[in-house]
Formats: structure tokens, sequence, C-alpha cells
């Protein structure tokens, strides 16, 4: 059997890629081939950049409720389509299938919010400023845009990216993560259907030649990029080098910091599932515990609770843990924890020994935690990106703020407590850019903004709610006057203030 192709969109078709180049896309808990996806030649990815170009001239001056009533519809269309979509996650994701939901629906959020754009995208208006002058700002769109996303949230990192920037006037080129890109087009398959005009809204696949040829392209204005550090550091000198604007999120290390005032229960419940869920395949999955004072005293009972997850295929109803994307992301995470053992961490809890009946190719690892971690060792100082821990003691609140500072990552982190002082503390002193306070993943939702910071964000504007209008627009002031024939000032005025 011909095995299904992942189409590319261009100016409103799905169209085959006439590329020599196609890489398999398995499903990571069978090794089952779903598809393949093409890697889009120089002369498709031209083509996607053209249409976007040409649809721009009649979308920015597409009435904004009508742009809005599009984002209506598709809300509607992914709302109704939300378990088929979380299938096509699992299979080639591999996540279960809950939190396949999930993946999709905080990517509908944003779609939500995107229906309000009239009111996210007004601009501001002074009177008299000066005798019958006035000024006033207009948010208007910046041209084509780019996304390139990666390969952990199909649903929902596509979904922060061209919804509100296609609300705000902007066509679009995404470049979905060639490892799982088959759940965007389903997606986009709904935007068509939801009316957006040809060309609005483009797809095309691939890798760095992709990529590098979108950061290239100098009728593109602006780069949104999610992914790993090294590939975001040079995405956004790229693109920001090539006079776009450019924002990446980045890796993390997000540090869980635990009192011992907190509800035990409901703690150790929260942070398993922050630790493990996804197999910790999150940007926002917590991959270090910091276990302040007697809190120390709860570990055995949280590797005992880390025991009791479930790893198996995503679409098994009891499953808590899915497998790893691909056999080299599990063969990564194996290297880490032969490296933890060597670098003198103890292995409280060993992954590598799960086998899934039944599942034997699957890319499968449980949950492992290593204590008596110190900042030197790789499994600290590198993203992981899988379902190993680390865990540390500090006998103060300001050691573990200290602690969790000196890591250059800055996208989340979370403390546990009963105490409102302890917590006040945290959240003034933490230099991290998202912090929970009894919420182990505090990903904020699209009427505010993803505010990663320091190593995990270049560029000062992060994706969806607020901080994307300001993105994927440009403000421009106007300052006007009406003069009446009674009140033309009879002189010239060669100063800088208005009269
Ligand atoms: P990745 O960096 O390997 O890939 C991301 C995108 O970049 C993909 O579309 C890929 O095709 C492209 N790419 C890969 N190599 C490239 C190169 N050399 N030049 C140009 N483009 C290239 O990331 P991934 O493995 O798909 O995703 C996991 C990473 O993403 C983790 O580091 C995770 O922390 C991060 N992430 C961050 C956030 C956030 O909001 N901060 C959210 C999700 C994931």
């Amino acid at each position: 059997m011909d095995t299904k192709k992942v189409k590319m969109l261009i100016n409103g078709c799905f169209v085959d890629s006439a590329t020599s180049h196609w890489e398999d896309i398995p499903n990571p808990a069978t090794q089952e081939i779903l598809a393949k996806v093409p890697y889009s030649t120089a002369g498709e990815i031209e083509e996607a950049v053209a249409a976007a170009s040409q649809a721009f001239k009649s979308w920015k001056n597409t009435p904004i409720p009508m742009r809005a009533r599009i984002m209506l519809r598709l809300q509607e269309l992914i709302r109704k389509n939300l378990d088929q979509l979380a299938d096509s996650v699992t299979a080639e994701l591999g996540k279960t299938h809950p939190d396949a939901k999930g993946d999709v629906f905080r990517g509908l959020e944003v779609v939500e919010h995107a229906c309000g754009i009239a009111s996210l995208q007004m601009g501001g208006y002074v009177e008299n400023v000066a005798s019958r002058v006035d000024t006033y700002t207009i948010l208007q769109p910046l041209g084509v845009c780019a996304g390139i996303t990666p390969f952990n949230f199909p649903g929902m990192i596509p979904l922060w990216m061209y919804p509100m920037a296609i609300a705000c006037g902007n066509t679009f080129v995404l470049k979905p993560s060639e490892l799982d890109p088959i759940t965007p087009v389903k997606i986009a398959e709904l935007a068509q259907e939801a009316g957006l005009p040809d060309g609005v809204l483009n797809i095309v696949h691939g890798g760095k030649d992709t990529v590098n040829a979108l950061c290239d392209h100098p009728d593109i204005k602006a780069i949104s990029f999610v992914g790993s550090a090294p590939v975001g550091t040079l995405v956004y000198n790229r693109a920001s080098g090539n006079g776009k604007r450019a924002q990446c999120m980045m890796a993390a290390n997000n540090h869980g910091i635990v009192l011992a005032d907190a509800n035990k229960e409901y703690t150790l419940n929260a942070l398993i599932g922050a630790c493990f869920g996804a197999s910790a395949q999150r940007c926002m999955a917590i991959h270090t515990l910091v276990l302040v004072g007697k809190a120390n005293e709860w570990l055995p009972e949280f590797v005992e609770k880390a025991k009791t997850l479930k790893v198996g295929p995503g679409w098994e109803k009891d499953t808590d843990m899915g497998p790893m994307i691909r056999p080299a992301a599990k063969e990564r995470v194996t290297g880490y924890i032969e490296q933890g053992i060597a670098q003198g961490a103890k292995l409280e809890l060993d992954g590598r020994v799960v086998s899934v009946q039944g599942y034997e190719k699957g890319n499968f690892i449980g949950p492992t935690i290593f204590s008596n971690v110190t900042p030197e060792m790789s499994i600290y100082r590198e993203e992981i990106f899988g379902p190993v821990l680390s865990v540390v003691n500090v006998n103060t609140l300001d050691e573990a703020i200290a602690f969790t500072n000196n890591n250059p990552f800055g996208n989340g982190t979370a403390i546990f407590t009963s105490s409102g002082v302890a917590a006040h503390q945290f959240q003034n002193e933490i230099d991290v850019g998202q912090v929970g306070i009894n919420l182990p993943i505090p990903v904020p939702l699209p009427f505010f903004s993803f505010t990663g910071s320091r190593g995990s964000k270049l560029g000062d504007l992060g994706p969806y709610g607020k901080q994307a209008v300001e993105f994927y627009t440009q403000t421009k002031t106007v300052t006007a006057r009406w003069p009446k024939e009674t009140t033309v000032p009879g002189e010239v005025n060669t100063a800088i203030t208005l009269k």
C-alpha cells in the first residue's frame, strides 16, 4: 500500500511536493509508518511566500469583523473535531489521549482569544495635544510572517502563532516540525474550511534548509520560533540579522521548590504529573526538584508514587506516560542516565527497565529519579527533554531561590507551600518568567502571554496574548490638525513646538 503523503498548503490548495526527499513518520509506540513528510523544494517555498505576499494585499484591508468571524468558525470546527485531532496527536507523537486533547485545547483557547481581535488591535487616541491637533495610533499588520514549530505540541504551538498573526491582518507561512506534521495540516484543513482566503495561510515542510530559506526570504517580515536553544539562537541571529522581527521560545530547566509546610498529598501528586506527564517532553515540565529542609523526607514517598505510573501506548485508557517521539530520543535519555550514574548521582528509580507488553518496539522509558545531584552534572546542566528528574536538597528558601536563579534558563518554576509570606518572597525574588504557586505548570492562558525569560527566550515579545498583537503589528502614530479658517496661525513657526 502506498504510504500517505503529508500535503503542503500553498495558495489555498493542499498539494503534494515534487521533492525527492521524504522522511517516514512512525507511530512511536509501534513503529508503524503513518505517513511520509516531504522536504519542500526551494521553488515550493518560494511559491508559498509568493502566495502569502499576494494574499496580504487584500487580507490586510479585509474588515476586522470578517477576520474575527473566520476565527469564530475555526474555533467551532476545532472544538467539533477535538477528539479526532487528539487521536492524530497520540498516533504521531505518542501522548496519552487526554493529554493530546489538552494539547489541541490549549491551542483552541488562542483561537477563541483571536476572535476578539477588534478590541485587541485597538490603537490609542489623544485629542487636543495642541491647538486643534489630535494624535492617534494604528496597529497595522506587518505582511508575511512565518512560524517554525517543535515536535512536542503539534496542536497547540502552531495555534500559538498563526491565529493571532492572521487575525491581525498578516498572512502566514508555517513550517511545522518534520517529526509530527500530520496534526498541523489537519488543523489547517479546518482553517481553510472556516473561510480563510487562498494564500492567507500556507504550509511548507522540512528541516534546516526550509527554516533557513524562510529566515532569508526578503518578503518575510517576522519569524516566530519555538524549539531547542541551539537552533533558536541560530534562527534568531539569522532572522534578525536579515532585518526581521524575531521571537524564539527555547529550552528550559524548570525547578519545583517544595517547602515542608506544603500540603503533602496535593504537592506530590501535582509534581508527579509535572515531572513525568508527556514523558517530560514539555518545555514546562519540572526537571529539577528542590526539596527544602524537612521536605527532603518526602522523597521516598515521591519515588513510590512515580513507580505506580503506567507506561504504554497513548490510546490505552489507563496509560499515564506514552513513548518518546523517536528511538534516537530514547537513546539520548538513556545516555544521560548513564552519565548521571557515572558522575555520582544516586539513581533512585531507573526508567530503563520498563518494558511494555505487546509494544516491544515502542520508544518507552519510565520515570527516572536521581538524588544527590550537583550543578556541575550534565543531567542538571543540559536539557534532557525526557523523564529524568534531578532532586537536590537545600536548607532554606533563600538557598532554593539562589540555586534556581543560578540556572541559565528561565522558562518556568513553581513553589509549593502553605505560607503566603514564602510564596510572596518567591514570586518577588525568583528570576524566572513564569511562576506557579502551588501550581506545577504555570502556562498562562491566551489573555496573558507566554513569558519565559533569560536563556529560554530571545526577543522581547512572547507568542499569543497582548504581546503577540505587538509582535505581529507595526504601530503607526498619526498627528493631525484640521485648521479652521479663523484659527490658522498667521505666522511661520520654525520651532519644534506645536502651537
Ligand atoms: P528543535 O530545535 O530540534 O526543532 C524546532 C524546529 O526547528 C523544527 O521545526 C525543526 O525542523 C527546526 N530545526 C531543527 N534543526 C534546525 C537547524 N539546524 N536550523 C534551523 N532549523 C532547524 O526542537 P524540537 O526537538 O522539535 O523541540 C523540543 C525543544 O523545544 C526543547 O528544547 C523544548 O524545550 C523546546 N520548546 C520550548 C518551548 C517554549 O515555549 N519555550 C515550547 C515547546 C518546546
